[in-house]
């Protein structure tokens, strides 16, 4: 732990999803799948790109905004891990060194990704961090968790899996979910897969805690937008059949085998499109449900 944060407690680096198989050195260590918000995107997006991360677990590169999300995510974990008059901007910056370290342990491959231009990569970073604090302050209120790691069942028994960044419970009792983006907004057109992020948590504390979040709330900040969802009951248990049918059709594709490609403008960002039968590849053979 960094001298400069004698109170902070140590993040967890970098968040693995684990709603898929796990891997071990040499072996591969077979568990039933769960669904995690972004393993259920995949799936809605093409049902190829998710067997390919899911079940075939394809490595993919890092990108530098991936890694810039973590470091900032890091820091911002350790400042709340601090008494509230030290969160100060200037210690949030600060806590970006001992975050780049942890990055840097957990993978040392960040350090060829981000190459010469560490400086720049910092800089961005510290002007995220900025941004945060003209959004919020965090003097004024201690976080219930950070970094949250959470399971549940629907009431169907299907397995959900997912990290929330923050939780704060006001002193009413109100529940509030924050995620912290590192990008720009969306536009409303694209909204669609970070509300879908958003219910997933929502659904999760309703079935692990009983209560309802008050508020759910994406910051941006890469631009200081924020979107905010205040959903009632009715609407999650309405999309908890949404994630129960999408479930229904992974397992129903995993039993087959029949995952189909689904092209779309996104495949420009797929990293698989020379083992996709679309770009003229040929997938791995498949290795088999996992189970249940
Ligand atoms: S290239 Fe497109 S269609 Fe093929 S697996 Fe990737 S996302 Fe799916």
């Amino acid at each position: 732990m960094d001298s400069q944060t004698p109170q902070a407690t140590p993040p967890s680096t970098v968040r693995q999803d684990t709603s898929s198989t796990g891997a071990t050195s040499g072996s591969v260590v077979r568990k039933p799948l769960a669904l995690s918000p972004s393993r259920a995107n995949d799936f809605k997006q093409c049902p190829l790109l998710y067997r390919f991360r899911a079940i075939d677990r394809l490595p993919e590169p890092s990108t530098k905004a991936q890694a810039r999300g973590t470091l900032v995510h890091s820091a911002l974990e350790s400042l709340y891990g601090l008494p509230r008059p030290q969160r100060s901007q200037a210690q949030a910056i600060d806590l970006l060194g001992p975050a780049w370290d942890r990055l840097v342990a957990d993978d040392p491959e960040v350090v060829e990704l981000v190459g010469e231009d560490r400086d720049g990569f910092l800089r961005e970073a510290r002007r995220l961090v900025e941004r945060y604090f003209t959004m919020e302050d965090p003097t004024r209120f201690d976080p219930e968790s950070c970094e949250l790691f959470v399971e549940a069942e629907t009431g169907d028994g299907v397995r959900l899996r997912g990290f929330v960044d923050r939780i704060d419970v006001a002193p009413t009792g109100e529940v509030r979910v924050v995620d912290y983006k590192t990008g720009r907004a969306p536009r409303q057109l694209y909204a669609g897969s970070a509300l879908f992020q958003m219910k997933f948590y929502a659904l999760m504390l309703l079935r692990t805690r009983g209560v309802i979040p008050h508020q759910l709330k994406l910051m941006y900040l890469g631009d200081g937008g924020v979107m905010t969802l205040s959903p009632d009951e009715a609407e999650l248990r309405s999309f908890e059949r949404t994630l129960d049918a999408i479930w229904g059709a992974i397992r129903a594709a995993g039993l087959s085998g029949d995952f189909r490609p689904s092209p779309s403008k996104l495949c420009g960002w797929c990293d698989h499109q020379a083992l996709c039968p679309e770009f003229g590849g040929t997938p791995p053979e498949y290795p088999g449900w996992p189970g249940d």
